[in-house]
């Protein structure tokens, strides 16, 4: 049939890029009822939930021995992570005081639970336990499920969605247990109304090679069931009903993705090298543990730039030195047998915390931030430190300072790690003694001091965000600037020139850690000056690799 032009479109937020084409088909729960029903042994209800919680537990366990291949260990943890919460005292005590205050069935108090601890999830300000609101609604909808399953009302597991012909997958929300099950050659593309691109289901749905669209809200109604639409999950548009057009128009968009995602694909799992065989290291950037499924499934070679100040930006108070310790571990294990350069504090300027009660400045980015502040405070400085080193032995660590300017500043950080191990060793608590420490290159003045300040790192990270600001004075936060902030300026191109010659010299590596370093149209340049180490957006690394191996 000939379209003349397209009934709807839809918009919402990218999760996971790529076009997809097919018939809008609405995800179907068999355990969407939640209907209460009066029970008189509340006793026998309570022993009802208790054995369809543990059945729960015994599915996940088989779950995850099962994902791990598809999915990767990393991915997989999600329903190892799942069964602890099914054994988490407060939910399994909600749920029971519940079956016994309501004398209702078992059913309905899962379910009353879960939105209750969904909602609590939601409203925390830590982005991370936002995206355990998710995990919350799965393990119930699990228990429900048995629950049916065990009650003869319920014969298959699971869910349900026209099967015929490639479908554009349509829901409120889908939990990672779900999105496991879905066939990538049935299901081409993802629709959510609500969701979170930072959700294990987005990072799920991105390892699968699912373009998905999150949070189009209430436009997606069910009335759309069974239309034809086209996913471009480039730009978080939703076509319904195109016309010719607009088919033959991402028809070929398509045929060009796919030939470009194809020779990516074959990128994976290789070195970084350029054409004459010089080997690049290539890693990514990370803000927070949320990120780590992320840079493990782009390929990235390590983690070159981890913003540890998002910790302390996501607490309501100083972190202490055993949470940052759980969070360090955590990203030191994730990445195996690869390098993590976790960045001290940066806070300050844009980056703020109520409880650090900053005095108020002119100039902020020029003021007390940064090491600056780690050195003013140096309780505070010291209990990250220590929560660094104590988690160095759990992988492969690197430390790095932000925006230094003189050679003291650094005397002074490998004096206070000196004094830490010294403390460390006292406590017999362990660390590892290979962690590398260096430094970020993002003033003109570590810049112009490169050879007095690289004898005493083990590496550089030029930071041309700060870099480009500070060298051009073009505040980075001032969108009317745009042209002033130009990381291509030969001030801009000599400092990093200058960087890597004098790190070179001192026989050091040097790295670049800012948004240039993902800029394809300055590669060229990069290798030729000598970089050792890139690091860059995840979504980038296969991009990046492929362009360097034919380059220099
Ligand atoms: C930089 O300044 O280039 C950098 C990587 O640090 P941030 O963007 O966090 O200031
Ligand atoms: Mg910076």
């Amino acid at each position: 049939m000939i379209r003349e032009k397209i009934s709807a479109v839809l918009q919402g937020t990218t999760a996971n890029k790529g076009i997809a084409f097919g018939k809008i088909s609405f995800l179907k729960r068999a355990t969407d009822t939640d209907a209460k029903v009066h029970v008189d042994n509340t006793d026998s209800e309570i022993e009802r939930f208790e054995k369809a919680r543990l059945h729960a537990i015994a599915q996940l366990s088989a779950l995850y021995e099962a994902s791990l291949e598809k999915l990767g260990e990393q991915n997989a943890v999600v329903f190892q992570i799942h069964q602890m919460m099914l054994d988490d005292p407060d939910y399994v005590s909600s749920i029971k005081k519940l079956i016994v205050k309501e004398e209702a069935n078992a059913e309905y108090a899962v379910t009353k639970v879960a939105r209750r601890f969904e909602k609590q999830f939601l409203e925390m300000d830590n982005d991370y336990m936002r995206g355990r609101a998710a995990d919350v609604i799965d393990i119930s909808r699990r228990v429900k499920e048995i629950l049916m399953m065990h009650a003869g009302k319920l014969k298959k597991h699971g869910i349900s969605f026209d099967n015929s012909g490639p479908i554009i997958l349509a829901t409120d929300d889908l939990v990672p247990s779900e999105t496991v099950q879905l066939d990538s050659k049935k299901v081409t593309g993802i629709i959510t109304s609500l969701g979170s691109t930072r959700s294990h289901t987005a990072i799920f749905a991105r390892t699968m090679g699912i373009p998905t669209i999150v949070c189009v809200g209430d436009s997606l109604t069910p009335d759309l069931e069974g239309k034809y639409a086209i996913l471009d999950g480039n730009s978080g548009y939703i076509y319904i009903e195109p016309d010719e057009g607009t088919i033959t128009r991402y028809s070929e968009m398509k045929k060009t993705d796919d030939a470009q995602h194809s020779h990516l694909e074959e990128f994976r799992g290789k070195e970084t090298v350029t054409r004459s065989g010089r080997s690049i290291r290539l890693y990514a950037n990370s803000g927070s543990l949320a990120d780590i499924d992320l840079i493990k499934a782009s390929d990235a070679e390590g983690i070159g730039l981890f913003r540890s100040e998002y910790i302390y930006m996501q607490a309501h108070d100083y972190p202490t030195e055993d949470e940052q310790f759980a969070i360090y571990k955590k990203v030191l294990q994730g990445m195996g047998k690869k390098k993590a350069i976790i960045r001290t504090l940066d806070i300050g300027a844009d980056k703020t915390a109520e409880y650090f009660m900053l005095k108020p400045e002119e100039n902020p980015a020029m003021g007390v931030r940064a090491i600056r502040l780690c050195l003013t405070n140096k309780a505070l400085f010291k209990t990250q430190l220590r929560a660094l080193y104590r988690a160095s032995v759990f992988g492969n660590l690197s430390i790095m300072v932000p925006m230094i300017t003189s050679v003291e500043e650094v005397i002074e950080c490998k004096r206070i790690i000196e004094d830490i191990k010294v403390e460390l060793k006292a406590q017999e608590l362990e660390f590892a003694d290979n962690v590398e420490f260096g430094i970020m290159v993002e003033t003109p003045a570590a810049a112009l001091i490169s050879d007095e300040l690289a004898p005493l790192v083990d590496f550089f990270s030029i930071g041309t965000n700060d870099l480009t600001q500070f060298t051009l004075a073009a505040d980075r936060q001032n969108a009317d600037l745009g042209t002033y902030l130009n990381p291509y300026h030969h001030a801009v191109v000599r400092l990093i020139e200058t960087t890597i010659k004098n790190g070179h010299a001192a026989g050091i590596w040097v790295g670049i850690c800012g948004e240039l370093a993902s800029d394809e149209k300055f590669l060229g340049k990069l290798i030729q000056l000598g970089i050792d180490e890139m690091s860059v957006v995840p979504s980038s690394v296969l991009t990046l690799r492929a362009k360097i191996a034919s380059l220099g």
